[in-house]
């Protein structure tokens, strides 16, 4: 069967937060704009969950904020943490400049529903779902589109300019042969939900212990659950009764003793592995790879979804105008990557250290935990943790939408 024909200005691959923000924002600017998603919905579940404040503001840019917050939600003021016995506030969002000085906690698939329906309205946007891209097409040294395989056939998109939106594990990097650095990782997440009670306390937290590391997420009647783990120690839990690991949790969370019970076992935990790296280069002649399929992003701090939020409309900023007019150059996907290297690489820098100073100290650690000085410092000066929360709530660059864009 022959594959059915597109042409566009732009192909987005992958409808992740940077996939369809830049969708949106292109399809919103009159940019003939296709993006395929290789899933079927975007229901899935061990995404972040995170709504920054940085990307609140763009919502309110775009005059989207007040009907995007009547989505249900949780606001999240201050990120708590519990050292061994002592708790520590690590960031206060109150303080920023910012509309919002909260992070909303939604699931990351009414985020990017909310996204898809709002971008429907242009008729220029274009969403294809059950889309995988394959491979890219190359002519001339240069990238004009992709060949996707569909449900119902395969696509073949043309297009002036291929955006890789495809995740940590991009097929678009890897066919445009851009060199990705590694900067490894020492740990690994189980993920899995526990029903919450009235009676449980109220905060979202991270649980540090000899050991150990806990992360509950407060999702009104649910938590969220991350428990850390030695990279590539799955295999040897695995083996072990999973009453162990019940009783890990409700070692680190009492209040969970009833609940862990509800988990019926390892098929009810999912391991997401944490992996953190960055291309040297983002973009090729037609081609330009932004979130985490240019800068794979490390849960630390979770800030992987701001940061591909931000990618994405810096990218926006640069290329509606150059896309309208069929004149997009390696200079402008060049002048991107510039804007947005130097916030991730230092993102990425405190991500790396806190997983070698703290996370993987904590996770070898057999005696009593002590807090690191820098969580010191915090617990003893409160105005210092305005600034974990400006870097985990704005990001190092946040980036507007240009006033031009909005009115176009
Ligand atoms: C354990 C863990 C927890 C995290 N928690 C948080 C958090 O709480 N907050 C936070 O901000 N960040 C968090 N992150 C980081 C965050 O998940 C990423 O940085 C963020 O999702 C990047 O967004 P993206 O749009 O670039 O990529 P993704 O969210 O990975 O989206 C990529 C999309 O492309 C699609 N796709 C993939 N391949 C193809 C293909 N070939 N064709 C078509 N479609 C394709 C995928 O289905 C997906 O929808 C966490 C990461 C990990 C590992």
């Amino acid at each position: 069967m022959q594959p059915e024909k597109f042409s566009v200005h732009c192909c987005i691959a992958g409808g992740g937060p940077a996939g369809m923000m830049l969708g949106y924002l292109l399809g919103r600017a009159g940019v003939k704009v296709l993006v395929l998603e290789k899933h079927g919905d975007f229901l899935r579940d061990f995404r972040g969950d995170t709504i920054h404040p940085s990307t609140l503001e763009v919502m309110h840019e775009l005059g989207l904020l007040e009907e995007f917050l009547k989505l249900p939600h949780q606001k999240v003021y201050e990120l708590n943490a519990q050292f061994g016995e002592v708790p520590v506030t690590i960031a206060d969002f109150r303080h920023l400049p910012a509309r919002c000085g909260f992070i909303a906690f939604m699931p990351q698939w009414d985020f990017l529903n909310f996204l898809a329906e709002k971008a429907a309205r242009y008729s220029s946007f274009d969403l294809r779902m059950e889309a995988e891209v394959t491979e890219l097409i190359k002519e001339s040294g240069r990238v004009v589109g992709v060949r996707a395989n569909c449900a119902n056939g395969d696509l073949e998109v043309r297009a002036d300019l291929t955006i890789g939106a495809d995740g940590r594990s991009s097929t678009v990097r890897d066919d445009a042969g851009l060199a990705v650095k590694e900067f490894g990782a020492p740990m690994d997440v189980l993920w899995f939900r526990l029903n919450r009670t009235a009676e449980d306390p109220v905060m979202t937290m991270g649980r540090f212990d000899s050991g150990r590391i806990f992360i509950a997420l407060n999702r009104g009647d649910y938590w969220q659950c991350g428990y850390v783990i030695p990279k590539g120690h799955f295999e040897d839990m695995r083996r072990r009764p999973f009453e162990t690991f019940r009783a890990a949790v409700v070692k680190l969370a009492p209040y969970a003793t009833a609940s862990v019970q509800e988990l019926r076992g390892w098929d009810d935990v999912r391991l997401l592995t944490v992996r953190v790296d960055r291309l040297l280069d983002w973009c090729r002649a037609g081609v330009l790879c932004i979130g985490d399929a240019a800068h794979a992003m490390s849960p630390v701090g979770g800030v992987g979804i701001n940061l591909a939020i931000q990618d994405a409309v810096a990218a926006a900023n640069v290329l509606f105008r150059p896309l309208r007019q069929g004149r997009v150059t390696l200079e402008h996907l060049r002048r991107i990557q510039k804007r947005r290297e130097l916030p991730t690489r230092i993102t990425q820098a405190l991500q790396v250290a806190v997983q070698r100073r703290v996370i993987a100290r904590v996770l070898v650690e057999t005696g009593p935990l002590k807090p690191p000085l820098a969580l010191r410092l915090l617990a003893r000066f409160p105005l210092l943790r305005r600034i974990p929360a400006r870097i985990i709530g704005l990001g190092i660059r946040p980036e507007h939408i240009m006033r031009e864009l909005i009115d176009s």
